[in-house]
């Protein structure tokens, strides 16, 4: 198999800021790789919280090429991602890009889209949830009104204005809302808020609203709270499911956190097995990365797969929505992504 990269860099529409950190950039790596005649895609989206850059991406496809171009059979992927994980620890977003890649190829080959190369019904992919980052009351409602079309808002908390923006945010949509906090707050203020505002407001659920270290504060907060409390920051591989498994309701799996759609497929799994709730999330990604995502949904309890919308000239066109903000799949083999024209 032959190994070839790109970096991408492109600006988003707009400022996304959550709890700890702001951006409006996509500095990711595209990678293709070919065998037998076809290419598959796949995108890394670094992150440095989790110790990768598009540098050291850039860094670690140099070195796995000559690996890569000693493998002539794509078919045992399953194979070729287990010796990826023994030879190089770590850098799960590159290998995500390579699993992805794979599985592209692998259904280019066969002539079956992804969805269905996992046996999945492509009628049971889920809706997309809209994502409001922090900003200012009035920016964050004109922003949640402007996504009125959408069924579920993931709402941005953990600045001083947390009950000013839920309140108002709730009253000027219809919108389901979903809450994430990405770890802002601490166990007896999460308790108040979460039980004496949130409740009063159609919340469904409360994401990583702790720091992902206070297991203590998660135990505590999982009696108490009189809502869902789902994990994202906390969870990362399947030891993670099953050290949170008794504090949480949920986990939110991302392709760029586990490695890929491989080890997507055992955590989805391993936490129904457990009896959590599912979320598949995203970083800053195009609709390369999100139309991986997209062909899991129908395993899962809700898609926050929406960050490509926020990305100013995406250069590929993947999983699109219906009317009311489902996926829908691409028919064409493997994920079925396309460079735009
Ligand atoms: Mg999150």
């Amino acid at each position: 198999m032959e190994l070839t990269f790109n970096t991408l860099d492109l600006n988003l529409l707009d400022d996304l800021s959550i709890s700890y950190e702001s951006v409006n950039t996509l500095n990711n790596v595209t990678i293709q790789l070919t065998a037998m005649g076809q290419t598959g895609l796949g995108e890394v989206s670094p992150h440095t919280a989790y110790g990768e850059t598009q540098g050291t991406t850039l860094a670690v496809l140099n070195y796995l090429k000559a690996d890569l171009a000693a493998i002539a059979d794509p078919f045992q992927f399953i194979d070729i991602l287990d010796r990826l994980d023994e030879k190089l620890e770590g850098h799960a977003a590159t290998k995500a890009a390579i699993d992805m890649a794979l599985y592209d190829l692998v259904g280019k080959l066969l002539g079956v889209p992804l969805y269905q190369l996992l046996g999945l019904n492509p009628e049971k992919t889920t809706h997309l949830t809209y994502t409001i980052g922090i900003d200012s009351v009035d920016k964050m409602v004109q922003k949640a009104i402007a996504a009125s079309h959408y069924k579920y808002l993931k709402v941005k908390l953990g600045s001083p204005d947390d009950k000013d923006i839920i309140t108002a945010i709730a009253s000027a949509t219809p919108a389901i809302l979903r809450v994430d906090v990405n770890g802002g707050w601490e166990a007896r203020h999460a308790i108040r808020f979460i039980n004496e505002v949130l409740v009063h407001h159609p919340v469904e659920f409360v994401e990583q609203p702790l720091a992902p270290g206070d297991l203590r504060g998660m135990k505590l907060l999982h009696t108490e709270s009189a809502l869902p409390i789902v994990l994202d920051e906390s969870i990362s591989d399947m030891n993670s499911i099953l050290r949170h498994a008794d504090v949480v309701d949920g986990v939110n799996i991302k392709l760029m956190k586990c490695g890929g759609i491989r080890n997507a497929l055992k955590m989805i799994h391993t936490a129904r097995a457990l009896g959590l709730k599912v979320m598949l999330g995203c970083r800053v990604e195009t609709s390369l990365a999100i139309t991986a995502a997209a062909h899991l949904t129908p395993l899962v309890d809700f898609a926050d797969l929406d960050l490509h919308l926020l990305v100013a000239h995406d250069p590929f066109v993947g999983a699109t929505l219906d009317d009311d903000g489902k996926f829908l799949l691409p028919t064409a083999p493997g994920l079925g992504v396309q460079v735009k024209p």
